[in-house]
């Protein structure tokens, strides 16, 4: 079956395939890096290494390039309010991201590009544009004059003519809304680091990076382009404007958006006092597969609304899978088979690859795993699964894996300390009367493999395997 998308250009599900065979050339926006990501953030991340990790489990051969947005406004203040060099202050934020990528197992994008590292490249877009009759200079900013444009609006559906009448902005990606003529490059403001360029001094605008070096490594035309909703427009309008524009060429074939990630019906955002990054979320003790978990069980088109209750649930159905594996484990090599578990193992394949097929609906294939999970596991009570089933129940987990990877499929055994580590949480946790998530460390060691007996002297665990 072929995989299908909804492309946010034709505003239909289509189905996939590639500008060029079996390869795909896929772009995804990357983070800004003044600060920690936050999760939300790592809710699109994620979901775009759902679709990377499909496309490759579907046989595609896959350049995928991710940019690192290393210099705007924030940035640019941040850094000079603390008196380092943009260079010193991003590189802190960019080294997180990639530990934290790690933890949540998003696999790096072929190429990671900087903006900083590509500023000559930009310069070079920029004059290809006013080659075109694109571009206007005001002050010494250079911006890109939309009415020249005729497709502008087509990715949001945005009416261009509404936006012209009132001007330019001069404003970088913080200001969204950005309603008019665009920046693409800002001359310093006094004091303000910059370039020394052909175009004068100035920085490059954000829109620019990404057309620029999108294009760069992928080519004029490619196939995917990703990122969160609110970068349909202007980021990504602004995007194809400049890429067209400068080329004349369809820039590209599927635009692919995620919804956002809220917070008990609000947006994420930290004066809400309900912004989580990563690193909170651990030092609470969820572990990042948990995290994982969540991020990618509910599909990428549809918001989330993240609570800690959710995180427990999660946790909690990470352990019941694992715990089901680690007792198809121990099915005897003598085990003869038995017909009805053939069967649903056949039907969770099926709605697994099914489900990521309609549109990446990871709900539907995760759901057919649990299907699974809560039928086969009476029979295996019973000493019904018989040992052929045993691999091909591991076998699916492990094929799962290569998109999800938040299954124990090997019986990978926790260090002790790590299982020490949970054992103090589950105390701490009883200590504040908190036994949901105390139950909830129980369920994440038993589903490791390790059993706790609580004795006067506290807690004592041991391996059942
Ligand atoms: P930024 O660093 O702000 O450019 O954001 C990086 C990525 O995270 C972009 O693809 C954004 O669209 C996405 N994003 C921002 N906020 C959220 C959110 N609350 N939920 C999901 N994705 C988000
Ligand atoms: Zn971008």
């Amino acid at each position: 079956m072929a995989l299908r998308l909804f492309n946010t250009l034709t505003q239909r599900v289509e189905e996939f395939a590639p500008l060029e065979n079996q390869s795909v050339r896929m772009y995804t926006c990357g983070p800004t890096v003044y600060h920690y990501v936050h999760i939300g953030n790592f809710r699109t991340f994620i979901f775009q290494d759902i679709l990377r990790r499909y496309l490759l489990y579907k046989g595609y051969k896959l350049n995928h390039v991710m940019n690192i947005t290393d210099v705007e406004d924030k940035i640019i203040t941040a850094a000079a309010e603390q008196g380092l060099e943009i260079g010193e202050y991003t590189k802190t934020y960019t080294e997180a991201f990639l530990e934290d990528m790690e933890a949540l197992r998003i696999q790096r994008p072929d190429l990671m590009p900087r903006a900083t590292d590509h500023i000559p490249e930009m310069v070079e877009l920029i004059q290809r544009l006013s080659g075109q009759g694109l571009t206007y200079e005001r002050e010494g900013s250079i911006y890109f004059r939309i009415d020249r444009f005729p497709g502008y609006g087509k990715l949001s559906g945005i009416d261009p003519k509404e936006l012209t009448a009132g001007g330019r902005q001069n404003a970088d990606e913080y200001s969204k809304e950005n309603p008019r003529d665009f920046v693409l490059w800002k001359a310093p403001k006094p004091g303000e680091a910059y370039w020394d360029s052909d175009l004068g001094p100035g920085r490059p605008g954000w829109h620019l990076e990404c057309s620029s070096m999108s294009m760069k490594y992928l080519g004029e035309s490619f196939d995917i382009h990703c990122g969160g909703v609110d970068l349909i427009f202007p980021h990504h309008e602004n995007e194809i404007a400049q890429s067209e524009g400068a080329t004349g060429n369809p820039f590209v074939k599927y635009w692919i958006h995620g919804a956002h990630l809220i917070v008990e019906g609000e947006k994420m955002s930290k004066s809400r006092g309900n912004f989580y990054t990563l690193r909170d979320l651990l030092e609470k003790g969820y572990s990042p597969l948990s995290i994982r978990y969540l991020l990618s069980s509910v599909r990428y088109r549809t918001q989330l609304n993240f609570t800690l209750e959710g995180l427990g649930q999660a946790t909690s159905a990470v352990a019941r899978a694992n715990n089901f594996l680690q007792k198809t484990r121990e099915i005897p090599a003598d085990r003869p088979a038995d017909d009805r578990v053939q069967e649903q193992i056949r039907e969770a394949r099926e709605g697994f690859e099914k489900g990521l097929d309609n549109d990446l609906n990871t709900a539907e294939a995760l759901g057919a795993l649990f299907t699974l999970i809560r039928r086969a596991n009476p029979l295996l009570e019973e000493a019904s699964v018989g040992a052929g089933q045993k691999h091909e129940i591991l076998e699916l987990f492990s094929a799962a894996n290569q998109v999800f990877d938040v299954f124990e499929v090997e019986g990978n055994q926790l260090e002790d300390e790590r299982v020490q580590e949970l054992i103090n949480q589950r105390e701490d946790a009883r200590r504040r009367r908190d036994y949901t998530r105390a139950d909830e460390i129980r369920d994440q060691l038993a589903g490791q493999g390790i059993a706790l007996e609580d004795t006067r002297e506290g807690t004592r665990w041991k391996r059942s395997n």
